[in-house]
């Protein structure tokens, strides 16, 4: 051990590819998305480097196709969650002492698996388990995925890097070590990449971990745990464990042993987790790190000097990509009214040009929403906007789960800036508009700020800097990720560390340096070459 100061190779985003008609990618992932879609896959849960069935299984199915099965999943009893977390502790012995760029060695690896031998059948299951189109599912499970597990690397040895001085009699060092204990990580349904990375940064950084993905997005996440145990993702260090989140939960964080949660997922269950965490706290070794990214009610603001054409577009695209199911999509516009009739033209245009239904036809941009309860809530949402008096739909508006979870994406303009779906998250592709006096800005953004509970992106469209400098300056806590002339969605790791404050989480900032951070309990290490042999100081002499 310690031969070498190791360069990591220097981290690169993942070029997207295109998928136009007649590209290899494309020929690739819809031959991947035809077998997976015709045959039944069993998956298993992987504790201690094996596959565990227990017979108690759910089926998948695609949310775009909700009567056709392509897989079932096994669900844990309490005794499986147990065997992880005993497992992984026994592993962590090795694990924790394995040298980083061993650690490295089997990450980046599993990002070049993502990229090459993977890559179709990666994002052909989120296409199909998470009804993401292709090129959703690629800058997701392909590109994203990969970055993270690239730069994590990268930021891994920036920390190490950061060392203390020392003087000539006294050699100063910090080790970066892995938490005491082990790691919980629970993921949400919406981003594969997400779901991968949360484990594998804390492993990354020599912790072990017992990971609870949603149950909405367990397809791909079999893929996920295909590519860590190729990569070489030793026994014990990552295990997996489906079913009841709550039973789960109780389990983990009943272990005096429990020392950090990483999750991403809806605010109410966060909040909960960090009150169970706290009831236990007398309980716990150590105490826990609790990361948590949270919701969102993300906004875009324009200013009277924008461009109409651009704020629609960073409306259709950050509003309904994905059906909306990004945790910073646009969902509350507020537009001067002096561009109001431009801009509702050019979203009305968009909308009605969108194409909706499978990913595997490829000229289809909206897909299905992610389950039948998020549809049923989408539509109450929609049926309520039809029937309130101060606000109108004017685009989209129906829905229709005969087959798919199929919403179309809507566009409610209110009269009330409070308007429920104002302030409400509602994680799918409906967008409320307000349309402001365009002579009020000021009034504007403080409206914004105080709207609702959360902080997670927004966005300003000017081409007048005073008021780009105003929107900066007023909207500072409105949001973690903030957006000049863009759409608020799409941060990219390493160039926008994503995360936002308030009811939007601890805003660790993934994709960057500061989260890694969380997983690492620094030990400083002071070594004096020549010890003193007197107690008495100079100024103690008569
Ligand atoms: P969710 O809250 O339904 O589920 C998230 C995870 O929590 C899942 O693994 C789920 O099984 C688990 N869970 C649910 N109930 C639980 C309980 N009682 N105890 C323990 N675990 C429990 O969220 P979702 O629908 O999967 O994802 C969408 C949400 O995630 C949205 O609110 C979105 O804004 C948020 N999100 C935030 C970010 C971010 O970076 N801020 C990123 C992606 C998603």
């Amino acid at each position: 051990m310690g031969k070498g100061f190791f360069n990591v190779p220097v981290a690169i985003n993942e070029p997207v590819k295109s998928y136009a008609p007649g590209t290899p990618e494309r020929d690739a992932v819809l031959k991947a998305y035809k077998d997976m879609y015709n045959s039944q896959v069993d998956v298993p849960m992987y504790i201690n480097g094996k596959d565990v069935t227990t017979g108690n299984t759910r089926t998948m199915s695609p949310p775009h196709d909700h009567k056709h099965i392509v897989g079932t999943y096994h669900l844990a009893e309490k005794k499986h969650v147990d065997e992880a977390i005993a497992t992984a502790l026994e592993a962590r012995k090795n694990w924790s002492q394995m040298p980083w760029e061993q650690r490295a060695g089997i990450f980046l690896k599993a990002a070049e698996l993502i990229a090459g031998p993977y890559r179709a059948k990666i994002n052909a299951a989120t296409m199909i388990g998470q009804s993401k189109n292709i090129y959703q599912a690629e800058i997701d499970s392909a590109c994203e995925l990969i970055d993270f597990l690239r730069f994590n690397v990268q930021f891994m040895t920036d920390i190490y890097l950061d060392q203390p001085e020392s003087t000539t009699d006294a050699w100063n060092r910090i080790e970066y070590r892995p938490l005491e204990g082990f790691t919980y990580a629970v993921t949400p349904f919406n981003f594969t990449a997400i779901a991968g990375n949360l484990p594998a940064c804390m492993a990354l950084m020599g912790n072990v971990v017992v990971w609870k993905p949603s149950n909405n997005q367990i397809y791909s996440a079999k893929v996920i745990m295909d590519v860590f145990k190729e990569a070489g993702v030793p026994a014990g260090v990552i295990n997996v464990v489906f079913g009841n989140p709550g039973m789960i939960t109780d389990t983990v964080l009943a272990s005096p042993h429990f020392s950090g949660l990483h999750y991403t997922g809806s605010t109410p269950v966060f909040q909960n987790l960090w009150k169970q965490i706290g009831n236990n706290i007398e309980n716990y070794k150590t105490y826990p790190r609790i990361v948590g990214e949270t919701g969102g009610k993300d906004f875009v603001i324009a200013h009277k000097s924008a461009v109409a054409k651009q704020v629609a577009t960073a409306i259709s695209r950050g509003a309904f990509e994905f059906q909306g199911q990004k945790c910073s999509a646009a969902s509350r516009a507020y537009i001067p009214s002096n561009l109001w009739d431009d801009v509702k033209k050019f979203v009305i245009e968009d909308v009605k040009s969108f194409k909706m239904g499978s990913p595997e036809d490829m000229s289809n941009f909206i897909t299905a929403v992610i389950n039948e309860g998020a549809f049923d809530k989408l539509a109450s949402y929609i049926d309520a906007a039809k029937n309130d008096a101060d606000a109108e739909i004017i685009a989209g508006g129906n829905y229709d789960k005969s087959k798919g979870y199929f919403i179309e994406p809507t566009v409610i303009v209110t009269t009330n800036p409070k308007y429920e779906t104002m302030c409400t998250e509602l994680f799918g592709p409906i967008i409320t508009i307000y349309v402001y006096d365009e002579n009020k800005y000021s009034e504007t953004l403080k409206l914004v700020d105080e709207t609702s509970e959360y902080a997670l992106t927004g966005a300003v469209l000017s081409t007048d800097r005073y008021a780009i400098v105003e929107a900066t300056e007023a909207l500072q806590n409105a949001a973690g990720n903030f957006y000049i002339n863009d759409k608020p969605t799409g941060a990219v790791v390493g160039q926008q560390p994503f995360g936002g404050a308030r009811a939007s989480g601890t805003n660790d900032k993934a994709g960057s340096a500061q989260n890694l951070l969380r997983w690492v309990s620094p030990r400083m290490i002071k070594e004096t070459f020549v010890s003193p042999v007197d107690y008495r100081y100079p100024f103690l002499g008569e």
